[in-house]
């Protein structure tokens, strides 16, 4: 088969034919229809995040069409539609057993760390395999994998109940996914920050309340639309220090402020006005877990995920054209999706 493979860093993918991987007793074969090209691949090819070992095939946002199982499969069979939950699982440690698999030491992420989807095949462990749903297109069921699946886990994390009020900063790609995920929760007013006026033109249309953090203090225009009370969830999809303590200062009593965007860098939290005499909290948020993937699907199939104002263009499974998506989203953020269609 054809796989688009990183074989060092710093340099283009390259195209490599390899065997068709043969499941195992538990393992799933995937025919790929779809995978998101995604601002991490770029990432990973330029060697700012390690990948291991290498050569590697990339590609961690992937759907597709049931081709072969191993004996021990039962829920799954050929020609079924499915999608992936990006992190191959040993099902049997401590955390797998809790369902927090994604601190299973034996986890290993598709594209990362074991081989993914850029291919026209795919090996998976069938408990990260999700059927897809006839209402999803296969373009729309690989980019959920990621940033739909992270923004669901985000407010999880942040136990949002319904009525509570959510602030999420950042309007990309996650903060869409986040906004209408909280709506479809229960969520009651939803602000969308952000500095891009377009961004948060689209965030008004999918019911969010938009805050230009661009033309005035975010923090001040909360204040003002809660009538001086905060957030019950702020949700932290940018990862910059200034938006780490603006989520955190626009909490409520009993508020939680979960972050997602990644930082090295540290952010200040004044202890007892932000969050002794709150009882709030600062919540951490890593991946997303296999047992949110049927919700994600079920509310994308009703939906109540719009992911139609995510513009997808689609890509041959091709070293040019895939390391040329991979240059503009370097160069210019990923407003347009792409996906490879083997
Ligand atoms: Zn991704
Ligand atoms: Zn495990």
């Amino acid at each position: 088969m054809k796989a688009l493979r990183l074989v060092q860093p710093g340099r283009p993918l390259e195209l490599q034919d390899l065997p068709v991987p043969s499941p195992g007793p538990v393992d799933v074969l995937v025919r790929v229809k779809a995978a998101g090209i995604c601002h991490s691949d770029a990432h990973y090819r330029a060697g700012k995040s390690r990948v291991h070992p290498l050569p590697m095939t990339l590609g961690h946002e992937v759907a597709g069409l049931v081709e072969q199982t191993g004996g021990n499969v039962h829920h799954l069979k050929h020609g079924d539609r499915v999608c992936l939950h990006y992190l191959a699982t040993c099902g049997t440690c401590g955390y797998c057993q809790e369902g927090t698999e994604q601190f299973c030491a034996d986890g290993r992420m598709i594209g990362k760390y074991r081989d993914g989807g850029f291919a026209e095949f795919i090996l998976m462990p069938a408990r990260s395999v999700f059927k897809l749903p006839a209402e999803i297109l296969f373009s729309h069921g690989a980019i959920m994998m990621c940033s739909s699946a992270t923004s669901l886990h985000a407010l999880n994390q942040a136990r949002l109940r319904p009525r509570e009020s959510v602030a999420v900063f950042g309007a990309g790609g996650l903060g869409q996914s986040a906004l209408q995920l909280a709506k479809a929760l229960g969520a009651g007013v939803v602000f969308a920050v952000d500095i891009n006026p377009g961004k948060l033109e689209i965030a008004a249309r999918f019911g969010a309340v938009p805050v230009n953090a661009g033309a005035s203090d975010p923090l001040a225009a909360i204040q003002d639309l809660t009538q001086g009370r905060g957030v019950d969830v702020a949700l932290e999809l940018v990862g910059l220090p200034l938006t780490m303590q603006q989520a955190v200062r626009s909490l409520a009593i009993k508020g939680r402020a979960a972050l997602v965007g990644i930082t090295e860098k540290a952010f200040p939290v004044a202890p007892y006005q932000e969050v002794i005499n709150k009882e709030a909290e600062i919540i951490g948020v890593s991946d997303h877990l296999a047992r949110e993937i049927p919700l994600l699907l079920d509310l994308a199939a009703k939906q109540k995920l719009d992911l139609s104002n995510v513009v997808t263009r689609a890509v041959p499974l091709d070293a040019a054209a895939i390391n040329g998506t991979l240059d503009r989203l370097k160069n210019f953020g990923d407003d347009v999706r792409v996906v490879v269609e083997p």
